[in-house]
């Protein structure tokens, strides 16, 4: 059987919550999340090599701060301090910079971290989060209405309600079909 697919291309710390589409999670199993970060090339360093045991609770460990400081601050409430404090300290463990190159025909800027592998990736996911909770966006962050997801975006199109139209929509289209076909018992 076919695992659920975790929910991207939403803003990347978004993405990192939605790593637990359906009841999985990809950070429990080292294949799913070199393809999840595979998946996130475009924004995230891509491993040197297979990631530990350790590493994926590492991401299990962030993504935990994350969430428990996304949910007080939706509302307006003051997060737990210890997790605005580390999510400030992985970013200080490995320090950006811009690394400037020539593209034939203009300068280029490159954003680049300082750092072993975990320490730059746990630091651009920090660094994601604190933009998304610092934000505008935070206000409009939504969770999917399918029944028991808990899968979040922010809607492009303020009617979308779902993850994924064809998982999530679909889902609640077949239960609303069954319920009016449904006989009396
Ligand atoms: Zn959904």
């Amino acid at each position: 059987m076919d695992r659920p697919q975790p929910l991207t291309g939403e803003h990347l710390a978004l993405d990192l919550l939605n790593t637990r589409p359906d009841g999985f999670d990809v950070f429990t199993d080292a294949a799913s999340t070199a393809a999840w970060l595979a998946t996130e090339a475009d924004r995230l360093p891509q491993p040197p090599g297979p990631l530990s045991s350790a590493d994926l609770g590492a991401l299990r460990a962030v993504r935990e701060i994350v969430l428990a400081v996304l949910v007080p601050a939706a509302r307006g409430d003051k997060p737990p301090r210890q997790h605005l404090a580390s999510l400030t300290r992985a970013q200080q463990d490995a320090p950006a910079y811009g690394q400037l190159g020539w593209d034939g025909t203009r300068v280029t800027v490159t954003d680049r971290r300082d750092g072993p592998y975990m320490t730059r990736l746990l630091a651009t996911l920090a660094a994601a989060a604190g933009e998304l909770l610092s934000g505008d966006a935070l206000g409009k962050v939504r969770m999917c209405e399918g029944p028991d997801c808990t899968l979040m975006f922010i809607p492009a199109n303020p009617r979308r309600r779902w993850c994924s139209p064809a998982v999530c929509g679909n889902r609640v289209r077949v239960a609303r079909y069954y319920n009016r076909h449904k006989l009396p018992s």
